[in-house]
């Protein structure tokens, strides 16, 4: 949604290299790479993508969706069954994306300020915009668009009615920054904090900080800390800061005021300067400073900058899932709104539709830089195409522009007004969406929608679970199936949540271990297969009724499930075979082939969709001949059912280590599990894959205990000197277990690591602080990012498996997605 739009034909001339142009008169305002995220089709620019299933496919389904437009690469794209599309051919999409945007960018000339570093770079980005949002029309990059995709799609939303652009840039590999460096043309160049994030991809630091710094080859001015000054900065002009070292800003006092606040005094022209800031922290105190050093360049009066930054706020990108009132769902996302964070966070609700209907709650959009009606016409357009059933517009915009929305919306001048005049009780069984600008204070909506959390939650991080699934499907051989596995609540995860993201992330199959489960997940809206690994003769009913497809391993099932299919006159149910090749659980051993393809060669009533056996040890180096063993077992058996039937089917051994250790094993499928939630037995595959979850609580009591006082049952714990205890809110029956009592265990606060004292009681634990600095209102936590289920599971001596499908389900979840 852009004020602006390119004519086709300038288009081809400027991407392509040879294009067929059958509607002439076509104009682009919208780039698209999702055939999901369709909302303008006709303004549409379709870009087939390299991707891990080929996005030519697509192009029928888009095009019956109304797009004309596609950029592609494939020379022999038979085009004839479009008559009126315009296609463009290119020899690679992203580039070709990347130069059209390189071109609009082109277009203006008022200040870029391009933002790199390690750490901080959204927030100095969301920042900035917060200081300056009361001098400038800001366009900025949403969320953290600063990947080779996102800057450009971020780029590409630049228009006459902004005078100040603010994007970032992320960087995972050398050689990526130049193209970001075209496109971006950043004219203020920001340098934040170089730290460890993706060290993976560089030989050292030096070599990171040098590819960052080609941002900047043609700035005017790079704000930079003097320590991260190298000779090969060709920035026309530095400003530099500094907390010790001679610098443009140099800070000379920091110091905690009223406990809350950070009063910093600096030096610069010679003259003393201060800000006072609502954060203590030492990472928001830097960006701090590295945001005062932009306003001063920008040569804002010391007066606004003082103002804004006592204004300053929490950045928070993240949306969240949680349970609402009335059986509902909600979707907090109500810190920012602008068109393509709505546009995103409209997806998320529709992937996580777990009911009948879904409802959204806006505030108007600030600063979008485009006329009101325009605007909000779009806004309606888009929550039209989306299917947003009940819609509540609040603010004066929205107010007046009411009569481009659904008849039966509601709309509210501002939040009291809402709060006053809302009857809560409409919000029933619905999935709500809860998106609004930070100065209309949505929390409080989100406060009185959402269920009270008891203190205790297991946050899950769904983008880390996408990283993950896209890592494996990296490492798959070309046209391998995924299934993946959610059984157990998705591991802990929660199977709904899950298991609608997958879906959505278009993986080929699930399993899970039990029918409920399954029909759990049918419930919540998946209509991907399913595989049952447990079927039971008295679940065939719901089997049947939910279209779940059984795992069958004995003849006893085999043949009780052929009854029921033949009772209800059913043919060609899908099935799926299970051998035993060695794991020696479920399954028909190898000896029992003869009577197996003798039962399947006369069954007209199912129809065998896989056939599949499981690894006993492929993590284990030492069992690589067991393993071996069994997947030529496997090719033996599958070879002889394949003797017998008529048809195709898929064969697959692989679980997630099997994936990366045993690539020849992938056969037609792999059913990966606990790869997906960030855990591989594989260390060397530890550092591919990102934290999804993270279990944290909170503490109620703080207590001074003297030398020799006892804690707790039993009074096994005991002071060994003065000092103090924290009593959090979790005990064994959330899953903490008993065993990590009496130091054995511990948990984290403020990255400080204290240790469990007494015994674990049922619902509470008791932490020992005496060497800590913790107050009451510390987050927690009990694993996750600095304390990984990896060490829990060798404290206790099991598997990360059990830690994490330990989790009581008491313990709410509560999912994000930034
Ligand atoms: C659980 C399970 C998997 C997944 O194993 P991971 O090690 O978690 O990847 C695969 N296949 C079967 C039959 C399973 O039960």
């Amino acid at each position: 949604m852009i004020e602006f739009s390119y004519n086709i034909k300038d288009v081809a001339a400027i991407v392509g290299q040879k294009s067929l142009i059958n509607s002439p008169k076509q104009t682009i305002s919208q780039i698209l790479t999702d055939s999901r995220k369709i909302t303008d089709a006709l303004a549409s620019l379709f870009f087939a993508l390299a991707g891990n299933k080929n996005s030519h496919l697509f192009i029928y389904e888009i095009y019956q969706k109304g797009v004309r437009s596609f950029v592609i690469t494939e020379t022999d794209f038979d085009t004839t069954a479009f008559p009126d599309a315009n296609f463009i051919w290119v020899s690679n999409c992203l580039e070709a994306m990347q130069k059209l945007v390189l071109h609009h960018r082109m277009q203006f000339n008022y200040p870029v300020i391009g933002i790199t570093g390690s750490n901080g770079k959204t927030i100095i980005k969301e920042w900035l915009h917060q200081l300056l949002a009361s001098e400038y029309q800001i366009i900025r990059s949403p969320k953290s668009y600063n990947s080779q995709m996102g800057v450009p799609l971020s780029v590409w939303q630049m228009n006459n009615k902004f005078n100040l652009g603010i994007f970032e840039a992320g960087i995972s590999k050398p050689h990526e920054m130049e193209v970001l460096a075209d496109i971006i043309k950043p004219t203020i160049g920001v340098l934040t904090n170089i730290g460890a994030a993706h060290d993976e991809g560089f030989t050292n630091r030096t070599e990171k900080l040098i590819e960052k710094l080609k941002l900047f080859k043609e700035a005017e001015v790079l704000i930079i800390e003097t320590k991260n000054l190298l000779p090969s900065i060709t920035a026309k002009k530095t400003f530099t800061w500094s907390f010790t070292a001679n610098a443009d800003l140099k800070i000379i006092e920091q110091e905690i005021v009223e406990q809350k606040f950070t009063l910093l005094k600096a030096i610069y022209k010679q003259q003393e300067l201060q800000i006072k800031i609502p954060f203590i922290n030492q990472a928001s105190v830097e960006n701090a400073v590295v945001c005062w050093a932009v306003l001063l360049q920008l040569n804002l009066s010391n007066e606004i900058i003082a103002n804004n930054f006592l204004k300053l706020q929490t950045v928070k990108m993240r949306l969240e899932l949680k349970n609402g009132i009335n059986q509902s769902s909600i979707i907090d996302d109500s810190y920012n709104s602008d068109f393509i964070s709505l546009d995103i966070a409209l997806d998320f609700l529709n992937q996580q539709h777990q009911h009948q209907s879904k409802t959204l709650i806006l505030s108007d959009i600030e600063q979008s830089g485009i006329a009101p009606q325009k605007l909000y016409q779009n806004v309606a357009q888009l929550i039209k195409n989306k299917g947003v059933d009940h819609f509540i517009g609040i603010g004066e915009q929205l107010c007046k522009h009411q009569n481009l929305f659904k008849a039966d919306s509601l709309f509210f001048l501002n939040t009291p007004d809402f709060i006053t005049h809302f009857d809560k009780d409409q919000i029933e069984n619905t999935t709500v969406l809860i998106k609004g600008a930070r100065s209309f204070e949505f929390e409080r909506i989100s406060k009185i929608l959402a269920q009270k959390i008891h203190d205790t939650q297991l946050e899950i991080n769904l983008n880390a679970v996408v990283h993950n699934l896209n890592y494996y499907k990296s490492k798959l051989q070309p046209n391998v199936k995924l299934m993946a596995m959610v059984k157990a609540f998705a591991y802990g995860n929660g199977g709904d949540q899950i298991a609608m993201l997958l879906q959505h992330n278009r993986v080929d199959y699930l399993a899970v271990a039990y029918t409920d489960e399954g029909y759990e997940i049918r419930k919540a809206g998946v209509i991907l297969p399913i595989m049952v690994l447990n079927p039971e003769v008295p679940s065939f009913d719901s089997i049947i009724n939910y279209c779940l497809e059984p795992q069958l391993y004995s003849f006893r099932i085999l043949k009780a499930f052929a009854d029921e299919l033949l009772k209800r006159g059913i043919k060609d149910y899908p099935v799926h075979l299970k051998i035993d090749t060695g794991m020696h659980r479920l399954g028909f051993m190898p000896e029992e082939m003869p009577e197996l393809l003798e039962f399947i060669k006369t069954k007209s009533c199912f129809k065998v969709k896989s056939v599949f056996s499981h690894l006993a040890a492929s993590e284990n180096d030492l069992q690589k001949e067991y393993t071996a063993q069994q997947i030529s077992t496997f090719k033996g058996c599958v070879a002889l059912i394949e003797s017998v039937l008529d048809y195709p089917f898929i064969k697959h051994i692989a679980n997630t280590s099997a994936i990366t250790k045993w690539p020849d094993a992938q056969f037609d499928m792999v059913r990966l599990g606990i790869g997906l939630y960030g855990i591989e037995s594989n260390k060397a595959e530890r550092g591919n894959l990102q934290h999804v979850a993270t279990l944290k609580t909170s503490i109620s009591q703080i207590k001074e205990l003297k030398k020799g006082n006892t804690i707790g049952y039993g009074r096994s714990g005991v002071m060994p000197k003065d000092g103090k205890i924290a009593t959090v809110k979790i005990g064994y029956a959330d899953g903490f277990p008993r065993a990590l009592g009496n130091g054995k265990g511990g948990m984290l606060i403020n990255n400080q690591l204290v240790p469990t004292i007494g015994n674990i009681c049922m619902d509470m634990t008791m932490l020992d602080i005496s060497d800590a600095d913790v107050n009451i209102g510390d987050d927690v936590i009990v694993f996750g990012e600095g304390l990984s289920v990896y060490t829990l599971a060798n404290q206790l001596d099991t598997i990360p498996y059990e830690v994490i499908t330990s989790i009581s389900q008491r313990v709410k979840r509560v999912y994000y997605y930034e």
